[in-house]
């Protein structure tokens, strides 16, 4: 069996998810509230962890309840407020940036329309803001608009390229791109989530658990012996 076929994908996805068991999440099923809160909190995770994500938002509600609010704030006032999840300048002027040009595109500041778009226009949208890459368009895609991405985090890229999916210096965007095209739109979500799970459990940046791992007889890396 070669490492990136169909055939491999599908069985790592399956042993995997009897793990972590994230499949039972199809596309749609975190999309139930308004795409532009999801978009925001994207936003505030860039180069932080889930708690200090978490912290900023909760903060920046707190001062500013609706969007609107955010919009008519000072950037320094949106600062002060999600100062907990890192690089408030530069995020606080991206969001004051989109959310003028969400309400110049939909009259409101709200993106429930976008749940209807296909998803080539919903992504090329989503490209068009001011400081969303590739990987924040997939989450919000997945988990906000219920469109199927498979958005590739670190531990996400460094487990398709041990597994063999993808040459060891693929970059992440292309790594996404070959996930879109080769996991099945209904295994998007659950893949995502148990690759994650996985990355922080086993397969961990230093010192993997390879010699425990669920995959190890069908991992490039593992059948190399480069683990512990
Ligand atoms: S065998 Fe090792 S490198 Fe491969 S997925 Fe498992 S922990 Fe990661």
């Amino acid at each position: 069996m070669e490492f990136s076929s169909r055939e491999h994908i599908t069985l790592v996805l399956d042993r995997l998810d009897s793990l972590y068991g994230h499949d039972a999440s199809p596309p749609g099923m975190y999309a139930t509230g308004e795409p532009l809160d999801g978009l925001m909190l994207t936003l505030l995770s860039q180069n932080t962890n889930d708690r200090n994500r978490d912290r900023a938002y909760d903060a920046l509600r707190r001062v500013c309840p609706e969007w609107k609010d955010a919009a008519e704030a000072t950037a320094e006032k949106i600062a002060a407020a999600i100062k907990p999840g890192g690089l408030a300048d530069i995020k606080s002027v991206r969001m004051k940036a989109i959310l003028g040009r969400i309400y110049a595109d939909f009259g409101e500041y709200s993106l429930a329309a976008m749940k209807s778009w296909p998803g080539g226009r919903a992504r090329k949208y989503l490209r068009s803001l001011d400081g969303i890459g590739p990987k924040t368009v997939a989450c919000v895609m997945i988990f906000d608009l219920g469109i199927p991405a498979f958005p590739v985090d670190t531990h996400v890229a460094r487990i398709s390229r041990r597994l063999g999916w993808r040459p060891e210096k693929t970059s992440p965007e292309k790594i996404q791109d070959f996930l879109e095209s080769a996991v099945p739109p209904e295994r998007c979500a659950g893949g995502h989530l148990n690759m994650i799970e996985h990355g922080r459990k086993a397969c961990h940046a230093r010192n993997p658990r390879c010699a425990a791992c669920a995959v190890s007889d069908i991992c490039r890396f593992g059948l190399e012996g480069e683990g512990t």
